[in-house]
């Protein structure tokens, strides 16, 4: 398992795509996108997903996504090429203040208050790409207190994991220990305290959290 370190590099961002899955566009009533919504969360986003997470009383949402390490400098990659570039995959919570979110949406403002926010991203370890024979074959969940909550399955996405990667480096340059996340499954709603959260991609992570009140 790659560790926190992430091969002793620190990240430098998170790249997430906002709408990637059919049926969670339908949830959230929003528009089909014509091209990929991209967005960032800074590398203080980033925390253990192992840790209890804090919320505050605001509207905090869970979106589980299945999430890409990057392991090599990416540019411009074709799509062919783009998985080369792929060094391991775990799970990621998005964190989204759904509240703050709507209100920005509806005025046309960015998304960085509801989205990028410290501890925004909670990320478990990552498994090494080698030991993944089949990306398209992926399935991850989420259990809410021991109930199926989120189930995604990659080929369910609308952008591949190669196609979002050659997406992405056609405006941001992805360096090593950069992290993608691929979108969120139906399914999302609000942390709320004392929910125990279990992310598994089977056979290889099962990763608990808990909601706690600050
Ligand atoms: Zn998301």
């Amino acid at each position: 398992m790659l560790n926190g370190e992430r091969f002793g590099v620190s990240t430098s961002k998170v790249v997430c795509v906002g709408r990637n899955y059919l049926e969670h566009i339908k949830e959230l009533d929003n528009p089909m996108p014509t091209e990929p919504v991209l967005f960032i969360k800074p590398s203080t986003a980033l925390v253990d997903l192992q840790d209890d997470i804090i919320v505050d009383g605001r509207n905090c949402h869970f979106e589980t996504e299945l999430a890409l390490l990057v392991g090599q400098t990416t540019q411009r990659v074709s799509v062919d090429n783009a998985l080369q570039t792929i060094a391991g995959v775990g799970l990621a919570l998005d964190l989204t203040l759904r509240d703050v979110q709507q209100r920005l949406k509806q005025q046309g403002l960015p998304w960085e208050r509801a989205k990028a926010f410290d501890n925004s991203c909670p990320i478990s370890p990552f498994v090494p790409i080698e030991q993944i024979d089949d990306l398209a074959a992926l399935h991850f969940e989420l259990h809410i207190n021991d109930k199926l909550q989120q189930q995604g399955h990659c080929r369910d996405m609308m952008l591949n994991c190669a196609q979002l990667v050659s997406e992405i480096s056609k405006s941001f340059t992805l360096l090593p220990g950069d992290i993608v996340l691929t979108g969120t499954p139906k399914g999302v709603g609000p942390l709320l305290p004392a929910m125990e959260l279990k992310l598994t991609l089977a056979p290889w992570l099962n990763e608990s959290t808990k909601v706690v009140k600050s």
